[in-house]
């Protein structure tokens, strides 16, 4: 891969906004990735901020996973303690439900930090070259 402005000058990367290749003089450093030079900086930091903005909402996402599983897990617990009032044998229908409850609360708790535990970012780009 070239540069887009000089043809003749190997590309150090592209740019994060429109992808095309960069030298060292067409490019601006920005930490975490490059952009056109005095063109499109900006829109690369926008870019980014977006990016770590549903970084952001990903994190709060992860909390709210918890609780899911930490309702269940307090239902469980409510049927399986009105258990210890039994003294029919129809009243041990809540605590089977309630162990339903609970068991269901750990299969979505680990579940979901399963999930979110395979989710890492990937990284992918101007890595390519000719
Ligand atoms: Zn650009
Ligand atoms: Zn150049």
């Amino acid at each position: 891969m070239h540069c887009f402005n000089h043809p003749d000058k190997p590309a150090i990367g592209i740019c994060k906004s429109c992808s095309k290749g960069l030298c060292p003089d067409c490019a601006t450093d920005l930490d975490y990735g490059l952009a056109c030079k005095n063109k499109h900086e900006e829109s690369v930091k926008n870019i980014n901020l977006i990016i770590s903005k549903n970084a952001r909402i990903f994190r709060t996402a992860r909390k709210s996973t918890l609780i899911g599983p930490a309702f269940l897990l307090f239902m469980g617990m409510v049927f399986l303690g009105s258990g210890l009032f039994a003294t029919e044998w129809i009243q041990w229908i809540p605590v089977l439900l309630g162990s339903g409850f609970t068991v269901f609360s750990f299969v979505t708790f680990f579940n979901g930090r399963a999930m979110w535990g395979s989710k890492k970012p990937k990284k992918h780009h101007h890595e390519r070259d000719e």
